[in-house]
């Protein structure tokens, strides 16, 4: 790594730090990975215990390749995300996912103070993530921190994360057409349920994993 890259490197670690601290005091375990393989190492060896884990639909889990590992290791895997499955068998996974042993989502934004911002169309991802898998995996890299307030988190979801999704996903949306979010009111709209996460949800093991690197979007 040249001198430009280890500056900017010790840039990112710095808010990725502040993010951390925050979060513990908001009661997770934050865990910081300088690498996505750190991310996926520590994955690994959280699932340890699982016989089941579920998969939230998350680009930034998908790139840490962990799920393939996971499969030969014998866990049962209830990701929804494949195009083979007709809607009655993505709902079955869906419903499964609320009760895994261990749940792995991303999360679209995470402010500085520690709190945790997701826009869900379906709700399944966020409703996984607050009550219900004994144990829940966040991963987050470094582009969802937001130094600001969770309003400007959402912001950013609406700026940064939804756009592409919709676009990826091939929904008729006027972002995905744009770019730009116009608060539209599109039957595809994706923007149904907001969650903020204050502190860590009382009852569930909280993992939040802050990667300093960029994943999923
Ligand atoms: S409200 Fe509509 S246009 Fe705005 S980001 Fe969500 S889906 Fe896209």
């Amino acid at each position: 790594m040249g001198m430009t890259e280890d500056l900017v490197q010790w840039a990112h670690e710095q808010k990725c730090r502040k993010a951390l601290a925050s979060l513990e005091k908001n009661g997770f375990t934050a865990v910081y990975c300088a690498t996505p393989q750190d991310a996926a190492e520590y994955i690994i060896a959280g699932a340890a215990d699982a016989g089941t884990v579920g998969f939230g639909g998350s680009m930034s889990v998908v790139s840490l390749g962990v799920e393939q590992t996971l499969r030969e290791q014998g866990k049962e895997i209830l990701n929804h995300g494949y195009p083979t499955f007709s809607l009655d068998e993505k709902l079955d996974i869906m419903r499964r996912q609320l009760t895994c042993d261990l749940f792995l989502s991303g999360c679209n934004a995470l402010t500085l103070n520690g709190e945790l911002v997701n826009i869900d169309a379906t709700g399944n991802r966020v409703g996984a993530m607050l009550f219900g898998p004994r144990k829940v995996i966040v991963v987050a890299g470094r582009n969802k921190l937001v130094d600001g307030t969770p309003e400007d988190a959402i912001t950013r979801v609406k700026a940064w994360a939804t756009p592409p999704n919709a676009k990826r996903l091939s929904y008729k949306t006027p972002c995905a057409t744009t770019g730009f979010c116009s608060d539209c009111g599109s039957p595809d709209r994706l923007c149904r349920v907001t969650t903020i996460i204050n502190r860590r949800p009382r009852l569930t093991d909280f993992h939040v994993l802050v990667v300093n690197a960029d994943l999923g979007f």
